[in-house]
């Protein structure tokens, strides 16, 4: 018999290839399977006829196999095909399974079945395709039952995992609710076995409502109350005061060689207000890519230096903090010593490692007032003893993690912070989700850039696109072709970039200059491709996508991504965004092999919105499995049950959490509420 914490691999049926699987779906103990949640679930309970099917509904029949037989395909030999002929005395209709042999011999003629499929139109008229089957004298755990469906399963199929977390359900009973029970009185929650249960095995609609309700609440309530807990905390925390140079400042705006927009002004006095207070800054400054996020940062950061205090600004990659660094040295080096530090030391070579390490003690003395890096700034190993603030650009999380993080560093005085982010979040989701985040918006982008024409295409219109693209190369400018990663094995697109790129250097893009760029290059490849991109010596970037995040070359101005059903639109968007950087007028193609009627609607939307605040809000709404991508990217919090489209709901645990606290403000009556909280601390430092 096994327990909560028995490793899946000891429950019957698990062997090493699903034991691998499991384990990507991040499933290694019995309790993790069933925390498992399902995404959506499908009412089956009603069984239709044959003659009553509609084409394109999953529908379940009951009725009797006549024939079931298996073979090899005719032109792919590999592939074998089982074929079936199914009654229910309303009618006939075919089936086939594709490299499912062994159905052949679990089920012969004459069995009483039911099957859930959709019907569609096949060689030979209408027909089922792979439908679910079962007997109808086995224990069902489909037909007849409203069934869960799971999120994508890395090779298991639907029915696998259904059945691993059946076999382990009885075990729901033994979860600890950690809910306190007065909460769970109040806001009339269903206890957490109960939820589990009915999450994974229905017993009725509305008991799902209630167990979805529950879950939700339950993932919530801790990151609330964490939330919460960290604003309390600000209150007594402080900060540097840094105060306004008003006279430097100014000469320094006034020596750009640019005007500010009206945005970025209000942005960087909001900025410079909350420096010159005692309390940390807690501010999310969102601006739509290209909207000059980065110079209101180096006034920021200026304004730091100038009160003798030391900044430092974290990129997500090496690629953007060099870029960072090479802005930053141009607008504000002159005034003061700047560094660059990426990776860890671990990672530093031999021949940089004393370079690096003098920057560290020029760090600790003081003698270097700002330091551009990775976020591997923030480890206790880079000391900057003087640290007045922190800016943080697209970073995947932002925030109450951040500012722990920072806690650590700053001893005694905690460092304000500035995080950076292209993707908007609404004022509400932030409210609610962060309390006292502060938000500052860049809406408009710098005057004179021409609006980037974007166009959906299909691979048959590639000669066209190669003709633009050597028509911009003749005009002296660049292209980026984005290939997106297209097998999971292929983690980071490297395999699919590469073949496109070899495909497209020896044949239609042959007289050009082309370069790669992708994640498994070394730092210092990735340096000389995107040098190379920059001093024009290289006409087209073949890349994955990793230059969505801040890659700045002003004179490209054609972007093909391939695959472009496979992100979503908030990213879509982003690298939509490495061209229209200048005055030069840029377009953008969107390519897809989909002609699916949503693809293409959800990809059109591109075409006509260039406005990034619109399409994430889109990319809210729809939340497709595509669009989790852009998501992933926001920094805000992924929950498995919760969507952020839960506001209300986030309000109530927010009150909740309040109510919570004004009572127990340490939470020393709930104390297993608190280990809860505290693992939401920990997977973050875990990081
Ligand atoms: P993002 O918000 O995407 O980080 P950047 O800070 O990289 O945008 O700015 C994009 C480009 O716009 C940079 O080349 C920058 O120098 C330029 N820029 C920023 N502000 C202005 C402005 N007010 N007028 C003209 N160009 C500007
Ligand atoms: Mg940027």
């Amino acid at each position: 018999m096994y327990t909560l914490r028995s490793p899946v691999s000891d429950i019957s049926g698990v062997g090493p290839s699903t034991l691998r699987k499991l384990s990507r779906l991040g499933v290694h103990a019995v309790i993790n399977l069933l925390s498992y949640f399902p995404i959506r679930h499908d009412d089956l309970r009603h069984v239709t006829s044959v003659v009553k099917l509609h084409s394109n509904e999953t529908s379940v029949l009951r009725g009797r196999l006549q024939l079931i037989t298996s073979r090899r395909g005719f032109r792919r030999r590999r592939m074998s095909i089982t074929e079936g002929l199914f009654a229910d005395g309303t009618g006939t209709i075919r089936i086939v399974w594709f490299n499912q042999p062994y159905l052949a011999k679990q089920y012969k003629a004459g069995d009483k079945v039911f099957l859930v499929g959709k019907i569609t139109a096949g060689a030979y008229g209408q027909q089922m395709q792979s439908p679910l089957i079962e007997r109808v004298s086995d224990e069902r755990i489909l037909a007849g039952r409203i069934v869960p469906v799971y999120r994508a399963t890395a090779g298991l199929s639907q029915r696998q995992i259904r059945t691993l977390i059946r076999s382990v359900l009885p075990l729901a009973e033994k979860v600890t609710d950690w809910m306190p029970p007065e909460i769970r009185k109040r806001e009339r929650l269903m206890s957490l076995p109960a939820a589990i249960r009915e999450i994974h095995f229905p017993t009725s609609l509305i008991k799902v409502s209630q167990a979805r309700g529950r879950l939700k609440f339950g993932e919530l309530l801790p990151f609330i109350l964490s939330s919460v807990i960290d604003d309390r905390r600000r209150y007594d925390e402080r900060a540097p005061i840094v105060s306004l140079q008003t006279e430097e400042i100014k000469t320094f705006v006034t020596s750009l060689p640019f005007t500010l927009t009206n945005d970025q002004r209000r942005a960087a006095w909001e900025i410079l207000k909350d420096l010159s207070e005692s309390h940390p800054m807690y501010r999310l400054l969102e601006g739509d890519v290209g909207s000059g996020k980065t110079i209101v940062a180096a006034i920021a950061l200026l304004n730091v230096g100038l009160n003798n205090l030391q900044g430092a600004l974290l990129a997500p990659t090496d690629i953007l903090a060099r870029q960072h660094y090479v802005t930053l040295k141009r607008t504000i080096g002159s005034r003061m010593p700047l560094a660059l530090l990426t990776r860890t030391q671990s990672e530093w070579t031999m021949k940089e490692r004393a370079t690096k390490i003098k920057i560290l003690s020029l760090l600790k003395k003081r003698e270097i007032t700002l330091v551009v890096g990775t976020h591997s700034l923030l480890s206790p190993k880079v000391e900057i003893p003087n640290l007045g603030m922190v800016v943080i650009d697209e970073q995947h999380r932002f925030g109450v993690e951040q500012r722990r993080l920072l806690r650590q560093k700053g001893e005694g005085v905690i460092p304000h912070l500035l995080s950076m982010t292209a993707t908007p979040i609404p004022r509400t989701l932030a409210l609610t989700l962060y309390g006292n985040l502060k938000q500052s918006f860049l809406k408009s982008l710098p005057p004179g850039r021409v609006p980037i024409s974007t166009r959906v295409v299909f691979p048959s219109d590639e000669k066209t696109i190669f003709r633009h693209i050597h028509e911009r190369a003749a005009n002296d400018e660049q292209s980026y072709i984005v290939c997106p990663l297209i097998e999971e094995s292929d983690e980071f697109g490297t395999a699919a970039a590469t073949t496109e790129f070899e495909r497209l250097k020896s044949g239609p893009l042959s007289s050009l200059r082309l370069e790669l760029l992708h994640g498994d290059l070394t730092s210092k490849e990735k340096q000389r491709v995107l040098a190379a991109f920059r001093n024009r010596s290289c006409d087209v970037l073949v890349t994955t996508p990793i230059i969505e995040v801040g890659v700045d070359v002003p004179n490209a101005t054609v972007m093909v991504i391939e695959g472009a059903e496979r992100f979503g639109l908030a990213q879509l968007h982003q690298l939509r965004g490495r061209v229209g950087r200048s005055a030069k007028p840029s377009h953008c193609f969107l390519m897809t092999e989909s002609d699916s009627a949503d693809v293409q609607e959800r990809l059109l939307l591109l075409e006509k919105s260039n406005d990034g605040f619109a399409l994430a809000e889109e990319d809210l709404r729809r939340r497709g499995p595509g669009d989790l991508l852009g998501l992933r990217q926001s920094g805000l919090p992924q929950f498995m049950m919760a969507s952020l489209s839960d506001i209300e709901l986030m309000k109530r645990v927010r009150s909740v959490a309040e109510l919570i606290l004004e009572s127990d403000p340490a939470l020393e009556r709930s104390p297993l509420l608190m280990k809860k909280v505290e693992a939401i601390v920990n997977t973050i430092h875990g990081e």
